[in-house]
């Protein structure tokens, strides 16, 4: 593919970055900034979401019809690229951007477009995610929630788990069973659910870190209209796979980027950090360990090119995704770790500790990065779907 940008495009970049130099939050990304945590993150995330809609970036490569820009998929990964670059706060909406609309645009009817589209963009509406349950993840074909279709309304009961800012928000998209009697993966439907329905309770979770971003939730006779079903009924499973490529395979550009800038911050820290009496990253092993997540990332920065060719090409992300989900999620936990390494005993101290390193936030990262190789899929399934789907090996169970 060609890597060079038109004049036009090269003028986009310096939009989209005079905007960010204008928007971010005071000191955003300097040494010393304290993130905001809890609800005053959430706060920050509201108030990002609001500027960026208003100056017309999100939604970007949308149809200007349901509140999107038309823009190409080459000014998206100059947004995305620049927004990493000054590691922009993500949106608020986040599953409503990259996995509710992107579903909805492929399998929804126009009265769907226009009602559920514009409100993921302005923020108004937050979405989450109801597709893991205690025993249905990896294997999600196996989900037990049940909706029964009486009248023109589903009565759905059952549990779904770890579900990603249920707390605050407004819809879900829900994989429920609707045929008890069909194989696993044709007995289900995808439903749009509005959480505030009566019957809808939400537990919070609460992860190693420290934080809540993820949560329970119980289903007891919730009643879903039948217009809230995306595509055909039983037909959930084709419509539940399109939100997972999305999920996997869009992003996968910006990351890149994201984890560059971490490796950056790696080699400092190890510039600051003694080990024998001298500069950590003039021990050897620490030099080894450093060209190898160097190497790691420049594979990840063309695999991550292949998949954005693809978008291009065909408009939605395929299988490929899961290698750079793979690629980039390995990598991260080896930084993070690494980065524990670099700090000796006082890798031990946390947030709070006045002897923390940077305030702690390698800590807060290190604990964090442990979920990534199991959200969005946990590495082995990736590497089934990449063995199956990619590569076409036959199947050994
Ligand atoms: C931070 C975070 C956020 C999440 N957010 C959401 C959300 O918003 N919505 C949502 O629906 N879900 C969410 N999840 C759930 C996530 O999708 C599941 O945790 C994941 O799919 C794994 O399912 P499981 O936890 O049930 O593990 P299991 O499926 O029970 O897997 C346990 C282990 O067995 C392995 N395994 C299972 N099957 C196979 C196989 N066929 N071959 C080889 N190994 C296998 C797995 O790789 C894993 O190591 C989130 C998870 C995390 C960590």
């Amino acid at each position: 593919m060609d890597l060079s940008f038109t004049p036009e495009e090269e003028r986009y970049r310096q939009r989209v970055r005079k905007f960010m130099e204008e928007n971010l939050p005071e000191g955003w990304g300097k040494p010393g900034f304290k993130q905001p945590s809890g609800d005053a993150a959430i706060e920050l995330q509201r108030e990002w979401t609001r500027r960026l809609h208003k100056a017309g970036f999100l939604g970007m490569a949308w149809p200007k019809e349901y509140g999107g820009q038309g823009a190409s998929q080459i000014e998206l990964a100059i947004f995305n690229e620049e927004a990493a670059r000054v590691r922009a706060p993500n949106p608020i909406n986040g599953v409503g951007l990259i996995l509710v609309g992107p579903t909805i645009m492929s399998h929804g009817t126009e009265e769907q477009k226009k009602r559920f589209l514009p409100k993921i963009l302005s923020g108004e509406e937050l979405w989450c995610q109801g597709f893991s349950e205690p025993n249905a993840g990896s294997d999600l074909g196996s989900l037990r929630t049940r909706a029964e279709l009486i009248g023109d309304q589903f009565v759905v009961n059952g549990q779904k788990v770890w579900t990603t800012q249920a707390h605050i928000a407004d819809w879900c998209i829900l994989m429920v069973r609707t045929d008890p009697t069909a194989p696993k993966h044709r007995g289900i439907s995808y439903l749009l659910v509005d959480m505030k329905t009566p019957g809808v309770t939400v537990k919070p979770l609460r992860q190693m870190t420290g934080g809540h971003e993820f949560n329970e939730m119980f289903f007891d006779n919730v009643r879903v209209p039948r217009t809230n079903l995306l595509g055909e009924l039983n037909g959930g499973w084709r419509v539940g796979m399109t939100t997972l490529m999305n999920e996997r395979g869009t992003s996968a550009f910006a990351v890149w980027l994201r984890y560059r800038i971490t490796f950056d911050e790696l080699v400092e820290l190890g510039r600051k950090q003694l080990r024998h009496g001298r500069r950590a990253t003039e021990d050897p092993v620490i030099r080894q360990q450093l060209a190898q997540a160097y190497i790691d990332l420049e594979g990840l920065r063309y695999v991550s090119y292949r998949t954005f060719s693809q978008i291009l090409k065909g408009g939605t992300p395929g299988p490929e995704g899961s290698i750079s989900k793979i690629l980039w999620s390995e990598l991260n936990q080896r930084m993070n770790e690494l980065a524990m390494a670099l700090q000796g005993p006082a890798s031990q101290l946390v947030r709070g500790s006045p002897h923390a390193i940077e305030e702690g936030r390698w800590q807060f990262t290190f604990l964090r990065s442990r979920a990534n190789t199991i959200e969005a899929g946990t590495s082995e399934i990736q590497r089934n779907i990449i063995a199956q789907r990619v590569l076409g090996l036959p199947r050994s169970y």
